[in-house]
């Protein structure tokens, strides 16, 4: 990335007064987590049937066994990476007015930021298949075996949206409404790919705000909706740009 590119995104965000974060797996790169897609993505070693809703409900013990190693035994050691930490510190300082995230790793939440549109749920709670009651991670001992529910018995599943579910109402409309209000998007470690999320960018450059895009290597976005792209590692580039704007950091 080019000292011009920065400064130019530096300009942009200074006079901004609605600044929103829209980020993917990208972001917990870092972190150790690896995307979904790719050659050494998620998928080129576990097969996508396994987050399937009508998979899990009927081959419960195959899938849980998947889900398991992939979501807790191995997501689970994760910790925030400077990407996360900046954009809590912008938030905290006022610059950053909200997370939209595709990710289900909590790792926004833990690094500090408080308002997280969580588009596709949290891997840290889990939710009973029957009543549709909520647990906190914490509270539930994950074994070999599928969870059951504490209070009606029936099954668990992590409340993050498998393939076959909508996105949670109030974070679509939340990110809606971002999209609409904010002035400035900053597109993180995201191809662009997932749908319906990967409309809410668009829909935002359809509303006139400006796309400051970092990733690593150009997306489906970088050609037809970026205004400005920052090539590189979105930690180091996050954790440049919250130095630049929060003196006190
Ligand atoms: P993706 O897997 O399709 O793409 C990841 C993007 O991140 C790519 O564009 C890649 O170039 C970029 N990238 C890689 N390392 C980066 C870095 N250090 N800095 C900046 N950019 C980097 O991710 P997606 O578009 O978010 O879609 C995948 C879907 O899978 C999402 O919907 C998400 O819910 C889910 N997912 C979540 C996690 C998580 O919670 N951490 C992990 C994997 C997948």
């Amino acid at each position: 990335m080019s000292n011009t590119a920065l400064n130019q995104a530096l300009e942009i965000l200074k006079k901004a007064s609605h600044i929103a974060a829209f980020t993917g797996a990208g972001i917990s790169v870092e972190s150790g987590i690896p995307p979904f897609r790719g050659e050494t993505g998620l998928w080129s070693k576990y097969d996508p049937i396994v987050l399937d809703l009508d998979y899990y409900l009927s081959q419960t013990e195959e899938s849980w066994k998947v889900v398991k190693e992939i979501f807790y035994d191995f997501f689970g050691q994760a910790r925030p990476n400077p990407a996360h930490l900046a954009l809590a510190q912008m938030e905290a300082a006022g610059l950053i007015k909200e997370v939209i995230t595709q990710n289900i790793d909590n790792l926004h939440q833990e690094a500090g930021s408080k308002i997280v549109h969580e588009f596709h749920g949290n891997s840290h709670q889990l939710v009973c298949t029957h009543c549709n009651q909520l647990f906190p991670l914490e509270k539930i001992q994950l074994t070999e075996n599928p969870p059951a529910c504490p209070a009606c018995s029936h099954l668990l599943k992590p409340d993050f949206i498998f393939f076959g579910e909508g996105i949670p109402d109030a974070a679509y409309n939340a990110s809606i409404e971002a999209a609409r209000q904010a002035d400035v998007f900053l597109v993180i470690g995201t191809t662009g790919e997932v749908m319906p999320a990967c409309q809410i960018p668009v829909i935002a450059k359809q509303n006139g705000v400006t796309i400051i895009e970092i990733n690593t290597e150009p997306s489906l976005y970088t050609p037809q909706i970026t205004d400005l792209f920052l090539q590189g590692k979105a930690g180091e580039i996050l954790d440049q740009i919250a130095k630049q704007l929060i003196p006190t950091i």
